[in-house]
């Protein structure tokens, strides 16, 4: 198959819209990672996802809706939270865990009775939502296990002959996955940090319940509430470290173990501490959206395969700061140093 690469004017989202309704796959910018999406209403269009990606059947996939009121059409419980959470968040990188309605096949679901929905803050991608009539189910349009796609570029690397189209918006804003709440228990529940922080939830919310995949490695046999959670991720083929501590004795650290081949992944304000290992900086450390944003196409930037081992900073805090130390803390595997007890 040839992949179409097609822009953000309305007779190519009319083009996009088209092959949505006829059972094809399209990529789409989002304001956090580009989604590999089809009519998610569609059975055989929603498997032909799974298998572009190689991604697990038991990982189900985000329903993305071009407008709140659609909660209505998919959603067979809508707690208040989930009203004011809409208000507050949407458009945003926001992901709502919700009881499902039978309209929503099976697969989309991976089986479970909830689904999780999400109307995407990117004004392309809802319009083509609007113009196709249906909703589009969208995991992120890597490679299963890869980083995520944050250009129409990365996405053209993994998923060039395996997918109809890729519609480009340019750059994701946002760069990590959304948010994803569950609100089907009897407390919210965080089940992946993301582009709108825990701080900001709780002052809509109250208290917020995290759940361990936010913060700890999970056995692939463990049962969690959001599956996507326990499979290895956004690793690059490259050996990924994070060294912790004061930018002093990290730096002396790196210096200490730095081999031919290794690679040194840092904030900007670090980059002349490393000057001579050609280092390579994903954001300022001062600017948590910067982290965010470049984190995966930094990964992906350092995994031509002349990288054997990748030693990674880590921004500490809350904000868009969980979600990048999150993503990187997969990315590693949780193999984590602390240079100032080393
Ligand atoms: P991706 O967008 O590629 O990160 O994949 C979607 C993520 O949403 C995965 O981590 C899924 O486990 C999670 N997810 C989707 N639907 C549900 C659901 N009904 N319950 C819990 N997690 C979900
Ligand atoms: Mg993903």
């Amino acid at each position: 198959m040839t992949t179409q690469l097609l822009t953000t004017t309305e007779q190519d989202l009319n083009i996009a819209a088209a092959i949505i309704r006829s059972g094809g796959l399209v990529a789409i910018p989002t304001e956090t990672v580009y989604g590999l999406g089809a009519n998610g209403l569609d059975p055989a269009a929603v498997k032909k996802i799974f298998e572009a990606k190689g991604r697990p059947q038991d990982n189900p996939l985000i329903l993305h809706i071009h407008h709140k009121r659609q909660l209505y059409d998919f959603c067979r419980e809508l707690p208040e939270t989930a009203l004011r959470l809409a208000d507050t968040f949407w458009p945003g990188p926001l992901t709502m865990i919700l009881p499902v309605r039978d309209c929503v096949p099976k697969v989309t679901t991976a089986g479970l009775d909830t689904v999780g929905v999400r109307c995407p803050a990117n004004d392309a991608t809802r319009e083509i939502i609007r113009l196709a009539g249906v909703p589009i189910a969208a995991p992120s349009a890597n490679s299963s296990g890869k980083p995520s796609t944050t250009t129409a570029e990365h996405v053209l690397h993994d998923m060039n002959g395996k997918i109809d189209a890729i519609v480009d918006g340019g750059p994701c804003r946002v760069g990590v996955e959304s948010t994803i709440v569950d609100l089907t228990g009897p407390r919210p529940r965080l089940l992946r940090p993301g582009g709108i922080g825990p701080e900001a939830l709780e002052a809509v919310l109250g208290p917020l319940v995290i759940d361990r995949a936010v913060t700890g490695e999970i056995a692939a046999d463990a049962v969690v509430r959001a599956p996507g959670m326990k499979y290895k991720h956004y690793a690059p083929a490259a050996e990924v470290l994070i060294v912790e501590g004061s930018r002093q004795a990290a730096a002396a650290w790196v210096r200490a173990h730095f081999q031919p081949g290794d690679a040194v992944l840092c904030f900007r304000e670090e980059l002349p501490l490393y000057e001579d290992l050609n280092p390579t900086a994903y954001g300022a450390e001062a600017d948590p959206a910067s982290l965010s944003a470049g984190l995966f196409a930094a990964l992906r930037k350092l995994d031509d395969g002349s990288v054997t081992r990748i030693f990674a900073r880590c921004p500490t805090g809350g904000g868009v700061n969980v979600a990048t130390r999150n993503r990187l803390r997969k990315s590693a595997g949780f193999h984590i140093v602390n240079a100032n007890e080393a």
